[in-house]
């Protein structure tokens, strides 16, 4: 009997306690988290420090509107988001997570235009495969056609272009440097039949996140991005509220690409899961066109810069400095990517291993030459996921990889603070889970 409506409308097992990166339930069962909840809890659970900094800022200020008071905890927070911002970003705007911070960026770039006398400007693109958050506007821009499907009629216009996907969409005949070219030849396409007057920006993940499974660009896809976006007028605005804060072995993704974005969304690893926060990262040409024209922001929420949340977020980030953990990011990242592909490499029914960082994923198929995914019906990503959890398990399998409907990966992400044996136990119960659901779906 439960008094909550449940994502599934099913009550899953009572957490009891976390540490580290493991969950104990109700039963005393425990479960290696090694995929953060969603790319969530990059610190693993109950660090101390940042226990210690919630505690000293519930005693300080709980909470102040921003339409009266900023406090030290914010603005710590946007001076240390800044400082190490990709060049050019100048302010950060604080929020409560990604769907809200996806939301404040595209009414920014829609102000900025304003703010310039450029009100004809009015489309958004962005590309299939995405996630870009749960709200309407957010629903809207993000390309996955499941989650759209019943809501569209409430769904603000948006356009998209094809993914850079190179398991499913680069040709044989294609080397990578031909396939960015194409891939992101699309958007310049888009512009010119919206007519680049009219379009306000171009919304992306630099690694695609829950949609598609770890998906990162090929070399140079992002480079032509940001060229035809300053050719054209246009805003970038990057969505790091998975790939970011770390995640890929760099604290933004965006920075193993070589660009800037004019905006850019954090959200997940930005506080941990230690409280629910998410922040737009924005330009100074931004921040100067409403500095110099209206003054403010046209926007707002009851519990934007939240103290509580800033001092969470702002321990996390320094724990990660303080402790390297960036580096053992990469050093274990390398590592899970080595186990996968020794565990599933030649796998009949895995087509693809990927990822960046401790952001990986592999790409279930029913035949690995013709990339045939499984029938929908057969349910693999769910299978895989209770195969996981009976095994003490937490993955982060997902389907219609490939349109919306068709194709199944299973997304990892574990803490940073992930050693070298919870690698080798996280692809060990994966491994076997994957051939129990297997086994399953064929029976
Ligand atoms: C999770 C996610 C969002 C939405 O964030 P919420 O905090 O769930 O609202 C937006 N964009 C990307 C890329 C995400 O992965």
């Amino acid at each position: 009997m439960t008094r909550l409506l449940h994502r599934a409308l099913k009550t899953p097992p009572m957490a009891v306690s976390a540490e580290g990166i493991t969950f104990t339930d109700a039963g005393g069962k425990t479960y290696i988290d090694a995929c953060g909840g969603a790319a969530v809890s990059c610190l693993g659970h109950g660090h101390p420090d940042v226990l210690a900094a919630i505690h000293r800022q519930a005693d300080q200020v709980a909470y102040a509107h921003t339409g009266f008071f900023t406090t030290e905890a914010a603005e710590g927070l946007g001076e240390r988001l800044v400082a190490d911002a990709p060049e050019g970003i100048s302010h950060a705007y604080l929020v409560s997570g990604g769907s809200e911070a996806v939301e404040a960026a595209l009414k920014m770039a829609r102000q900025y235009f304003a703010e310039k006398g450029e009100t004809q400007r009015r489309h958004v693109i962005a590309r299939r495969q995405s996630y870009h958050g749960n709200t309407l506007g957010a629903l809207a821009v993000g390309g996955n056609e499941w989650r759209r499907a019943q809501f569209r009629p409430l769904l603000m216009e948006a356009h998209h272009i094809a993914p850079c996907y190179a398991y499913r969409e680069q040709r044989q005949t294609e080397s990578d440097a031909e396939y960015a070219v194409r891939a992101a030849g699309e958007l310049e396409a888009k512009i010119e039949e919206l007519g680049a007057e009219n379009v306000i920006a171009f919304v992306a993940e630099p690694v695609v996140g829950a949609t598609a499974g770890a998906v990162p660009p090929v070399a140079d896809y992002f480079k032509r991005i940001r060229e035809i976006c300053d050719r054209n007028g246009i805003l970038l605005i990057l969505d790091e509220v998975m790939c970011g804060m770390g995640r890929t072995g760099t604290l933004h993704a965006c920075e193993q690409e070589g660009i800037a974005p004019d905006l850019m969304t954090i959200a997940k690893g930005l506080g941990g899961g230690y409280q629910p926060i998410g922040a737009v990262l924005l330009n100074e040409k931004i921040h100067d066109a409403f500095a110099q024209g209206s003054g403010f922001f046209q926007h707002g929420h009851t519990y934007m810069g939240h103290p509580m949340a800033a001092a969470a977020a702002l321990a996390v980030q320094e724990v990660i400095a303080r402790d390297d953990l960036l580096a053992n990011v990469r050093a274990m990242g390398a590592y899970l990517r080595e186990r996968l592909e020794d565990a599933f490499g030649q796998h009949a029914n895995v087509g693809d291993v990927r990822g960046r960082g401790l952001f990986q994923a592999i790409e279930l198929v029913a035949d690995r030459e013709t990339k045939a995914p499984f029938d929908p019906a057969a349910k693999l990503n769910k299978h895989i996921k209770a195969q996981a959890m009976e095994r003490g398990l937490m993955v982060y399998p997902m389907g219609g990889t490939i349109d919306g409907v068709h194709g199944d990966h299973v997304l990892l992400a574990p803490p940073f603070v992930v050693g070298r044996e919870d690698v080798d136990t996280i692809v060990a119960r994966l491994s076997d889970a994957v051939d129990a659901a297997l086994a399953e779906v064929a029976a």
